[in-house]
């Protein structure tokens, strides 16, 4: 789960990491109201769980009260359109209204955890900002990377390899150590994923800041964190994800157009594989779960229909707990309640498969039969490509 710019901060002041006062407003009339209590020049930012949100004019300098109204009345109610937000951006309706913070020098710092090593990864550079990306793309030697040892824990060690390559002065790698030792105690403690300060900054007068902040929380161990649980704002995320969610169906989406349907996360990663194989993407990731019921089939049918990218459904069942024909008796009383207007494939292997297929066949519903893996994503890719919806 990803969080707000102004909930991220939030959370790592709990662990003392530097960042500028700010509050959050709904209106024009509240950025004016925190803008006034805060003093000053302020920045009002748009809050939408996307970055690049400077250059698309999302974040703006004001100089005081009057001016941070007028800046919030651009921001809020735009839609914000960023090379992370895709082409349909994203619409804003929260803004950070925050102190505006002299700037001597902008650095990358991110924690992140590295699948390959079983450990923290500590990624810093002293170039980048807002220019990261291509940082990474085109010097990638200027991006230092360090690993935190699972058993030893953050050390400071850590804190001064990484300060001093990033060209701090010996205070300011003191203010940078404790920064980091913030950030990975909060990383470990809240279950995050990653966290991301793009900017840190120095400022004129040699302080560290937290400019900038990004979190994402593990899912499986939101129910740890009520509080932060609770941070979850549901109009940032995939409507059909949120839907799909509530029917207890794992479901991600993707960009292709072959819509899967699949029990057993195993048996989907290795569908999606093979639709590419064959030359088309899959729209989504699926996992009907073990049991495939008439009521999980139907709602899994509801929120691969609602993606308009979709062009054709492999339905790709294997069954061992669940009865082939069972599943059958789901996709035909799905059908009858969901109008399915594409291409579908169907391949049911496993228990009772031969009773299902005649099932199915004796339906006369327009579907596809598949007898192996194979065979169901060379049909389906070729459904998808010349069915036009
Ligand atoms: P994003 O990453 O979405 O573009 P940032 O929070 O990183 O948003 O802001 C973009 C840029 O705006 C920063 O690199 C920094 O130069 C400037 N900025 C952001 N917050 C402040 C602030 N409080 N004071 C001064 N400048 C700021
Ligand atoms: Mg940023």
């Amino acid at each position: 789960m990803n969080v707000h710019e102004y909930q991220a901060k939030e959370v790592l002041a709990r662990f003392g990491v530097p960042v500028p006062p700010g509050e959050v407003a709904e209106t024009p009339e509240q950025a004016r109201e925190i803008a006034e209590k805060l003093g000053g020049k302020v920045v009002v930012k748009a809050q939408v769980h996307a970055g690049g949100r400077g250059k698309a004019g999302g974040v703006k300098l004001a100089d005081g009260p009057a001016e941070a109204e007028e800046k919030a009345r651009q921001i809020l109610g735009m839609t914000l359109v960023s090379p992370q937000t895709g082409p349909q951006g994203k619409l804003v309706r929260k803004v950070y209204v925050t102190k505006a913070v002299d700037i001597e020098h902008e650095y990358y710092l991110s924690v992140l955890v590295d699948r390959a090593n079983a450990c923290l990864t500590i990624m810093a550079s002293a170039e980048g900002g807002v220019e990261i990306e291509k940082v990474a793309a085109e010097s990638p030697e200027k991006i230092v990377r360090l690993a935190v040892s699972p058993v030893a824990g953050f050390s400071p060690y850590l804190g001064r390899r990484i300060g001093f390559s990033l060209g701090l002065s010996p205070d300011q790698v003191k203010q940078f150590t404790k920064l980091l030792s913030g950030i990975v105690r909060c990383f470990l403690e809240t279950d995050a994923s990653l966290v991301e300060i793009n900017p840190m900054i120095r400022t004129p007068e040699g302080e560290v800041v937290a400019l900038d902040a990004k979190i994402s929380f593990d899912d499986n161990a939101l129910f740890r964190h009520p509080d932060i649980a609770e941070m979850r704002d549901i109009h940032e995320e995939d409507p059909l994800e949120v839907e799909a969610g509530e029917a207890g169906l794992n479901y991600i989406r993707l960009d292709g157009t072959v819509g899967c349907m699949v029990n057993g996360a195993g048996l989907a990663m290795a569908t999606m594989d093979i639709i590419d194989q064959h030359g088309a993407r899959p729209a989504n990731f699926l996992d009907v779960g073990g049991g495939a019921s008439k009521e999980s089939v139907t709602a899994a049918f509801r929120i691969l229909l609602r993606d308009p990218d979709v062009k054709a459904i492999l339905v790709n069942i294997f069954g061992g707990i669940v009865r082939c024909d069972r599943v059958a008796e789901g996709i035909i009383a799905a059908a009858k309640d969901v109008e399915i207007g594409v291409p579908l494939v169907v391949r049911l292997q496993g228990t009772n498969h031969e009773e299902a297929r005649k099932m199915l066949e004796e339906s006369g519903l327009p579907l596809i039969v598949a007898e192996e893996l194979d065979e169901a994503a060379r049909k389906v890719v070729e459904a998808a490509k010349g069915g036009a919806r």
